[in-house]
Formats: C-alpha cells, sequence, structure tokens
C-alpha cells in the first residue's frame, strides 16, 4: 500500500512542478530525490510519459549542450488533476495526522533561480 501511495505522490509532485513550469527527467530526478523519493529512471521515465499519454503533461524537446532533452509541462486538464488532489490531500491529511503535525503553511521550494534546477 506505501507503495501505491508513494508512487501517486510522485506523480502528483510532478504535476506541481510541471505547473509551475517546464520541467525535464533529470531535474525532476534529483527533486524527488531531495523529497526522499528513490525514484529510477527506469520508473521515472515511463511515468511522464504515461502522464503525457492521458494528457496531463505536455513535452518537447530541446537542445541543450549537443543534446536533445524532453520538457514537460502541466496541460489545463493536468492543472484540474491537481486542484482535486490538493484539496484531497489537504483533506486526508486533516483526517490522518495528528493535531499537532497538521502542516500549518506551505513549506516555501529553492526556485529554479536560486540553484534548484540541476
Ligand atoms: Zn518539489
Amino acid at each position: 500500500m506505501l507503495r501505491e501511495f508513494l508512487r501517486g505522490a510522485a506523480q502528483v509532485h510532478v504535476l506541481h512542478h510541471a505547473a509551475e513550469g517546464d520541467v525535464y527527467g533529470a531535474w525532476m530526478a534529483g527533486e524527488l530525490r531531495r523529497h526522499g523519493y528513490e525514484i529510477s529512471p527506469g520508473t521515472l521515465y515511463p511515468m511522464l510519459h504515461r502522464m503525457e499519454e492521458t494528457g496531463l503533461l505536455v513535452s518537447r524537446g530541446e537542445v541543450a549542450e549537443g543534446r536533445t532533452r524532453r520538457l514537460y509541462a502541466a496541460t489545463d486538464a493536468g492543472r484540474s488533476q491537481l486542484a482535486l488532489v490538493r484539496a484531497a490531500v489537504a483533506e486526508l491529511a486533516d483526517e490522518v495526522l495528528p493535531a499537532g503535525e497538521r502542516p500549518k503553511r506551505r513549506r516555501r521550494e529553492p526556485t529554479r533561480a536560486e540553484g534548484g534546477k540541476a
């Protein structure tokens, strides 16, 4: 069950960042690692492809330093899903977390300009 939950949570994480701006696989892998997810490229890339197939993300190729990398951004459908997921996460946290452990304020994440993007 934990495995299944974390798999869904990783997708939510991807969607969250893809709604803020373009993300690419290697950056996303590092970001997930920073949050304690051990996710292999063999899991992450198929996940990104599936999320594009199901219309949550849209991708485009970009050539950087002679290599093509795929940038992903959230679609409108992805943003709608994210809004629903946020409500579900808040509801779940409110129910299952002990009162003292409920998040009161959203923790700020470093922006890419501050070196968040590898
Ligand atoms: Zn993050």
